[in-house]
């Protein structure tokens, strides 16, 4: 069975199809500019290369969907007979709030409840129910799963998810941690102990998902027990744009201060601090950083110091709260590709049994990088969203028929 997997973002959609239960990629690609000024579509099959296709008018969600169905189904550069052949669309949700722990088939009650959670997630959510609203009209029939980058973390104890708010925030509003990335931390905590070759059932397990956006999770013996992104992606680390964990108060001073309105501290937070904003707004591309960090230039190698400093404090954190460390895994555009970055990070973390080998770690894409005799293995893990999105898809819709 063909599975589309779908990545729909405010102004992109990026998509996959994968036969299942091969797990073969048979084409990807993405739409760029949605609602914006000449929109494109990159596509690729299989192992070729990506093609570029423009278009010259302003498109929304929908006619995006359809460009990408046009184009897989196309008689010369298509992967599908028809679009009949696409046997289930999984859709990548940001937020499920409290009301999914996994994956599930989209149903109009689905449907009702994130349109509920809009107020949680209103830069995600909308954006992800255009792909659900788009593939509803141009595929009825054809089932949906939604599989949800909260779900994970849904395991979190209360005495790790709540903030220390009055507690009706809570009970009227669901104010609380709730963990992104989860698809992430889920695959590469599971491949870390295929790797490990022990159940991970036995393991204590911290997931370090560093790209653009970036966070943390401690998974204890196969569940998430805390993580560090919070009610909305922008707690926790430093990520590309955004500033990670500073003093509650601050958003409030830069109110007083600068006259900001709501929106734009938003802004401010979001877009233009973390990387960013310490590199003085040149840059938020971590491969520059590194460069510049490599090369001595002061600016990067503070930035770069300050990155991995956090990512260091809260693998102690969750060490602690787990009681102990087995594995420690990186990922993500910059943890699977950024020897000096984890080289930071492990450095001087031999008190807690985690000892990195240079030659090993000097490897981009699924390696152990630590040393035969760390008491913790290190490894660096290639994520694959896409792929757990497909897994969970076929599952539910197998399922289903049976
Ligand atoms: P997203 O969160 O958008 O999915 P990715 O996981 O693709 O992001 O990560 C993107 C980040 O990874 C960018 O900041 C990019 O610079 C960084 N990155 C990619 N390759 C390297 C590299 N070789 N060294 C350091 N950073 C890298």
């Amino acid at each position: 069975m063909d599975i589309l997997v779908l990545n729909s973002g405010s102004s992109s959609i990026k998509f996959q199809v994968i036969s299942m239960p091969e797990e073969k990629v048979i084409a990807k690609g993405i739409v760029e500019r949605i609602g914006l000024e000449e929109p494109f579509l990159k596509y690729k099959k299989g192992d070729g290369e990506y093609q570029k296709f423009t278009r010259p008018d302003k498109i929304d969600h929908k006619i995006a969907l359809q460009w990408v169905l046009d184009t897989l189904t196309d008689k010369e550069i298509g992967v599908l007979e028809s679009l009949s052949s696409i046997g289930a669309v999984g859709h990548r949700v940001v937020h499920g709030g409290e009301a999914f722990s996994g994956s599930v088939l989209i149903t109009d009650e689905v449907i009702k409840a994130l349109e509920d959670n809009i107020e949680l997630a209103p830069l995600h959510n909308p954006a992800n129910l255009m792909g659900i609203y788009a593939c509803k009209e141009l595929m009825p029939g054809t089932p949906m799963v939604g599989v949800f980058d909260t779900a994970f973390h849904q395991t979190m104890p209360k005495h790790a998810y709540l903030y220390a708010l009055p507690i009706e925030l809570y009970e009227k509003y669901r104010v609380r941690r709730y963990g992104f990335h989860g698809t992430s931390h889920r695959y590469v905590s599971q491949r870390a102990a295929e790797l490990v070759g022990k159940p991970i059932e036995e393991l204590k397990i911290i997931t370090v998902h560093v790209g653009n956006g970036a966070s943390v999770a401690a998974v204890k013996y196969g569940k998430s027990v805390d993580t560090s992104m919070g009610f909305t992606p922008l707690e926790g680390l430093v990520m590309g744009t955004r500033c990670g964990d500073i003093d509650p108060a601050l958003p409030i001073w830069l109110q007083r201060k600068f006259n900001m309105t709501p929106d734009e501290v938003d802004q401010y937070l979001n877009k233009k601090s973390g990387i960013l904003g310490l590199m003085g707004g040149k840059t938020y591309d971590m491969r520059e950083v590194e460069d510049g960090y490599l090369a001595g230039e002061p600016d990067a190698t503070l930035a770069f110091e300050i990155y991995a400093y956090r990512i260091k404090k809260y693998i102690g954190a969750y060490a602690a709260a787990m009681g102990g460390l087995d594995v420690l895994v990186f990922t993500a555009g910059v943890g699977e590709n950024s020897p000096p970055l984890r080289e930071l990070v492990c450095r001087d973390l031999e008190f807690l049994g985690i000892k990195i080998d240079k030659e090993r770690n000097n490897v981009r894409g699924t390696a152990l990088i630590s040393t035969d005799d760390s008491k913790v293995k290190v490894f660096s893990i290639a994520t694959n969203e896409e792929l757990v999105i497909a897994r969970d898809t076929y599952e539910i819709v197998t399922k289903e028929e049976k």
